[in-house]
């Protein structure tokens, strides 16, 4: 790899980087993928909750340092990194934004849907068009039916249609049907834990495999440190391999950044690239967990059941604020001994013995983009040399009425499945990140043209979660897999161009 050259390099194995990365090798184009994560283990680590969740063997060896909820000091995250980036951890749940939700973007809902319905046709996504109320037009039907709902699932549909709701299944990016590959046999480690058995169409089971397959070429614990200019090109990324700590650097025609929304401003701030907005609009969802109590034992056999999804509320607050509500899903309950791990002092005991006796839904409610929730470098140097990366976010007044008032309406419907008591969790970690380079009309109000091209580059195209201009009030993974693949497309028909 080192000082080689190739018609591509995409930076960052996530949904934004497998997909473009796919589209580009299956057009014969000479692509070199750099992760800086290793291949997952999928050994039976990767099920176990103290592994993954308290001892954290994905952990990234360079912390972000984190400000949030208005507080004074930075302080550190370690996330999770990996080839497939966040898709190895996350939960399956593929859904559209729908039609009013595109109102501050520079493309309409019906430019993107061709690629919503490849996206869903590349990850194998099991749904039941027709059932959620506020779904957009489609193309096609979904590839797979959904599975029938297991029985903590089935407890909570049957709660809120007594309330007048209209539940359905979430579309899942996982194999319950394909024979060719390994199948989901159900398990409740699903949602934050990668998949021993390559069941969950993540991206290192899927696309990536896939795309070698073609001619990818991927490299693994390559950390890239910076993208060189020479007048308005890109003409080689520079960085380090993560174990050796050689340097490498890799020229090419054509640069795709697809770190993710808080490391790929990074990278740019890195290189001096992009102008005062590259950072900024930085968005995550405002998220919440209510978790409710019950008199029995809420999962006795430990089924998966991440199943089921009420979007009734969606457009309640699209008059007030323009924005989205969101959604309200299923979650798992994590394991006794993570709850009691994670509770306050003094709750700890208690937490561990009503463990198996709760179960919880999660609140996504949109977020507005405030030009001050911001990624920039700090002075202080991770293990590698680089400068550590720092995220300051605050939610607005209108960020927590729309996740409250989701809230509320979760407590309905538990309690109506039979909840007595009830506690509501924020979410603190990152892990919906989008908007912090996004895409517009005008180098004035984005970072990137209609194409996701850096508007003061020639040959620099940015495909991660933070195109977006909006987080919307659904998962954003099927999202930024469509965009993606809409910008490969673009990539592929004009690359004599770039
Ligand atoms: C526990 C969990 C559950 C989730 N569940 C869902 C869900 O059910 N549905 C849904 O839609 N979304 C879900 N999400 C969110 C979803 O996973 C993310 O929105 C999505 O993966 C983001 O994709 P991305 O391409 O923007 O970036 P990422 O997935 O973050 O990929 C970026 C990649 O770039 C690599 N990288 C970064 N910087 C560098 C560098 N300098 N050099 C080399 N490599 C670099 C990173 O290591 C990473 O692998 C979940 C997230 C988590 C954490
Ligand atoms: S629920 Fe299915 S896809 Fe998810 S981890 Fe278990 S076996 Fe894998």
């Amino acid at each position: 790899m080192n000082s080689a050259s190739y018609d591509a390099v995409v930076i960052g194995s996530g949904f934004g980087g497998a997909c473009v990365a796919h589209t580009l090798s299956a057009a014969g184009l000479r692509t070199l993928l750099l992760e800086r994560g290793g291949w997952p283990c999928r050994d039976d680590q990767d099920w176990n909750q103290r592994a993954i969740l308290i001892d954290k063997r994905y952990q990234s060896d360079s912390p972000l340092l984190i400000r949030q909820y208005g507080s004074a000091d930075f302080k550190p995250l370690y996330a999770n990194e990996t080839m497939g980036g966040m898709s190895i951890f996350y939960g399956g749940a593929s859904l559209r934004l729908r039609e009013n939700d595109f109102a501050r973007w520079p493309l309409g809902y019906a430019e993107l849907e061709p690629y919503y319905t490849r996206a869903e046709q590349l990850l194998g996504v099991h749904g039941q068009a027709g059932e959620d109320p506020f779904e957009p037009p489609r193309s096609a039907p979904y590839p797979m039916a959904s599975v029938p709902l297991t029985p903590p699932a089935q407890r909570l549909r049957d709660a809120a249609q007594g309330l007048g709701y209209r539940p359905f299944p979430i579309p899942l990016a996982i194999n319950f049907s394909d024979p060719a590959r390994p199948r989901c046999i159900l398990c409740n480690t699903c949602d934050g834990f990668p998949c021993k058995l390559e069941a969950k169409n993540d991206l290192a089971a899927t696309l990536l495999q896939q795309a070698q397959a073609q001619g990818l070429e991927i490299a693994a614990g390559a950390i890239v440190a910076r993208l060189v200019r020479q007048g308005g090109r890109i003409t080689a990324v520079e960085g380090l391999d993560k174990t050796s700590r050689q340097p490498f650097s890799v020229s090419a025609r054509l640069f795709v950044l697809a770190g993710g929304a808080i490391h790929s401003p990074a990278l740019l701030l890195r290189s001096g690239l992009g102008g005062p907005l590259v950072g900024r609009f930085l968005m995550r969802h405002c998220n919440g967990v209510v978790a409710g109590v019950f008199p029995f034992a809420t999962n006795p056999k430990q089924v998966y059941h991440k199943q089921l999804c009420l979007a009734d509320f969606y457009e309640d607050h699209r008059a007030q604020y323009g924005t989205a509500t969101g959604v309200i899903q299923d979650i798992y309950t994590p394991a006794p001994q993570v709850i009691r791990h994670f509770a306050p002092r003094g709750l700890k005991h208690l937490a561990g013995l009503v463990a198996g006796h709760m179960q919880n839904l999660l609140c996504i409610a949109e977020d507005e983009p405030l030009p001050d929730n911001q990624v920039t470098l700090s002075n202080q140097r991770d293990v590698f040399g680089l400068e550590l990366v720092q995220v300051q976010h605050r939610y607005t007044p209108g960020d927590y009425t729309r996740r409250d008032y989701l809230a509320a309406r979760a407590r309905r419907v538990l309690r109506a499945a039979g909840a007595l008591l009830f506690k509501t969790y924020r979410i603190d970690s990152f892990s919906h990140a989008v908007g912090s380079v996004r895409f517009g009309t005008s180098p004035e109000h984005s970072a990137l043209d209609p194409n996701c091209r850096l508007w003061e580059t020639e040959n620099l195209f940015v495909v991660d979660g933070s195109f977006m201009p909006s987080s919307g009030g659904v998962n954003p993974s099927l999202t930024i897999a469509a965009n993606a693949l809409r910008v490969g497309e673009y990539l592929t028909g004009n690359f004599d161009k770039v």
